[in-house]
């Protein structure tokens, strides 16, 4: 009996040992955590707040739909997602292609820059899911990245605007890992924002990682956003972080600079529903919290569209 139950829970360490982009087994991460200031109480934030450009209606509706599939590890269901995608950027106008790496295949939408086409800002998400919906893992992060999209649409940018949703995150970054090293010219990249799942903000107080564990080449990411933040006067505040458990880290292995947004996951505020069954579309998402992530992203990545 006693060794059955040795036997388990050495099993069950080997399991957690061997899912290493599971993030919640990322323990250096959580002992990385330090929020910046201010802190907003839940108070301070109106809830009535309504977004000034993005489509939120849009986002919630999108979002349903790209959630229905039930396991974004199967081919159908990627395919599926892949080919919904394909018809929303096609919508507003972004050219659209498939990048077939071998075991997998990765979506790409673009929008031409007006002066220098061959610089690229490259904006990110994983459309794989874990044995579920995958509504807000990463549902969020791909619809969210479509809204802030459809807005970028509406303007001629002198820089390249390229989409990715990467394929076979979940397994170890596959995807973002074929198409970094399938870049020619690496010296063209701006950077990378990559967005992971943002619904959740229990606790209100609108927190949310911005990722870049004070890499030289990424803190300049960092930095433009935390302006848009402070313009703009979101009740946000930027949370440290440091992990590579997401596909910012195929940029970064190439010295490339990215950053990860995403709820405050490492600071005690992660979704309960995180890679199970009930990552849904339902009232755990907070779209006043998302809406201000986005529009702090979106005012982020015109700067870096028009200044760079
Ligand atoms: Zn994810």
């Amino acid at each position: 009996m006693k060794f059955i139950t040795v036997f388990i829970l050495i099993f069950s360490q080997l399991a957690v040992a061997h899912s290493d982009h599971d993030w919640r087994t990322d323990y250096e991460a959580y002992l990385s955590v330090s929020y910046e200031s201010p802190l907003f109480d839940g108070l301070s934030i109106n809830e009535t707040q309504k977004s000034n450009r993005l489509d939120m209606k849009f986002f919630k509706q999108k979002l349903i739909q790209f959630s229905q599939t039930e396991d974004r590890r199967a081919l159908t269901n990627l395919d599926t997602a892949r080919e919904f995608l394909k018809q929303e950027y096609l919508k507003i106008g972004f050219e659209v292609n498939l990048q077939n790496f071998g075991g997998g295949t990765n979506f790409i939408a673009e929008k031409k820059g007006s002066v220098h086409p061959e610089k690229v800002l490259i904006l990110s998400s994983h459309i794989d899911s874990v044995r579920c919906k995958g509504a807000n893992d990463n549902g969020t992060g791909t619809i969210g990245l479509l809204t802030v999209s459809q807005e970028l649409a509406k303007t001629n940018y002198p820089f390249t605007i390229r989409i990715l949703g990467f394929d076979k995150e979940e397994i170890g970054l596959v995807g973002s890992d074929a198409y970094v090293a399938s870049l020619t010219e690496k010296q063209n990249i701006i950077g990378n924002i990559n967005f992971e799942m943002m619904g959740v903000n229990s606790r209100n107080d609108g927190s949310f990682h911005v990722i870049d564990c004070q890499k030289a080449t990424s803190v300049a990411l960092t930095n433009t956003i935390k302006s848009s933040i402070a313009k703009l006067g979101l009740p946000l505040t930027v949370v440290k972080a440091c992990t590579d458990r997401s596909d910012h880290a195929s940029f970064w292995r190439h010295n490339l600079p990215a950053v990860v947004i995403s709820e405050n996951f490492f600071g005690g505020d992660a979704d309960p529903c995180y890679h199970s069954r009930c990552d849904i579309v339902d009232d755990r998402l907070n779209y006043n919290y998302m809406t201000n992530i986005l529009e702090a992203v979106l005012d982020a990545t015109e700067n870096l569209l028009l200044n760079k």
